[in-house]
């Protein structure tokens, strides 16, 4: 396929995604959280593309949290960069502001520090853009994750979790932001393909010093898209018929069941009487 009808095929998708499930509505705010990674560098630019063609009344911004380890200072100029080239304000976040450091949290927190990590971010991902104002928060989500995510969870059998698994997650509580997933029903590959093809600086998803792969929290992660993509290869539609099967299956699952409860320390909405982002704090700020 050469590098135009590509491009227009990929675009294709995504909007069908977005226009079928309303991801994006007339005086929308939707902030991209961006990683700087090709799957959220494809959804901010394939959100602005469809704003531009269709001319909907909608604010775009880039979100980004940075780490402050050292490489993230890269991260950074390459986001700065796409937003400029996407001529889309952008929102940094630096860890160090809300008094956060990885590396104390991996010195003194009782658990991985990757999952630590993903507490943070989806904490920081609702509270700032809506406190900013945001209607709606979007995320680089691929169809490749849901899969992978799919059977993990199958195999677990935490069927709740498969409600989840939609282009659109609606907000739960008063202080939590809808979520939207416009790459729902393209590949890792393809995201990496549009980026390269419409020259989009991106970064290599494994710049974190501690990522999963080296701290080994999901070493079969890797194995599980592979083993995806080796079924795709002799039955052309599996993964789009798969994730076609688990949007529709959603429907039948409840979201995981504890009622969404508003964190004793922070207002913030948690599972739990004290929602995780604080407890991480406090563990991380105990004397050892
Ligand atoms: P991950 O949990 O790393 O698989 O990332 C899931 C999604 O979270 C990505 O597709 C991005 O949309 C978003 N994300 C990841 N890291 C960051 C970050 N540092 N700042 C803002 N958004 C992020
Ligand atoms: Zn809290």
């Amino acid at each position: 396929m050469n590098r135009k009808r590509f491009v227009d095929s990929y675009l294709k998708k995504v909007f069908r995604v977005i226009k079928n499930y309303r991801l994006v509505e007339k005086k929308d705010k939707i902030f991209v959280a961006v990683s700087g990674g090709k799957d959220s560098t494809a959804a901010l630019f394939s959100l602005k593309k469809f704003i531009e063609e269709t001319t909907i009344d909608c604010e775009l911004k880039v979100f980004h949290i940075n780490f402050d380890l050292p490489v993230w200072k890269d991260v950074e100029k390459v986001i700065k960069k796409q937003a400029e080239l996407a001529k889309v304000e952008t929102v940094v976040i630096h860890l160090k502001d809300f008094g956060i450091s990885l590396e104390e949290i991996a010195k003194k927190v009782r658990r991985p520090i990757c999952s630590c990590c993903g507490v943070i971010k989806r904490y920081l991902m609702n509270k700032i853009p809506r406190e900013m104002g945001a209607t709606k928060i979007a995320t680089g989500h691929n169809m490749d994750d849901f899969i992978v995510f799919f059977f993990k969870n199958l195999l677990s059998q935490k069927f709740e979790w498969i409600a989840k698994f939609k282009p659109l997650l609606p907000s739960t509580h008063p202080k939590m932001l809808c979520k939207i997933r416009p790459l729902f029903e393209v590949s890792r590959d393809e995201n990496e393909k549009f980026c390269k093809i419409l020259k989009i600086p991106f970064v290599r998803e494994d710049v974190c010093p501690y990522s999963y792969i080296k701290y080994g929290l999901d070493k079969n992660r890797e194995k599980w898209y592979q083993t995806i993509d080796g079924i795709e290869k002799w039955n052309r539609n599996f993964k789009i018929s798969m994730i076609r099967a688990i949007e529709k299956m959603s429907n039948y699952f409840r979201q995981p069941p504890e009622e969404i409860k508003t964190c004793l320390k922070c207002g913030e909405p948690s599972s739990q009487e004290v929602c995780g982002f604080c407890k991480i704090l406090m563990e991380s700020k105990e004397k050892i």
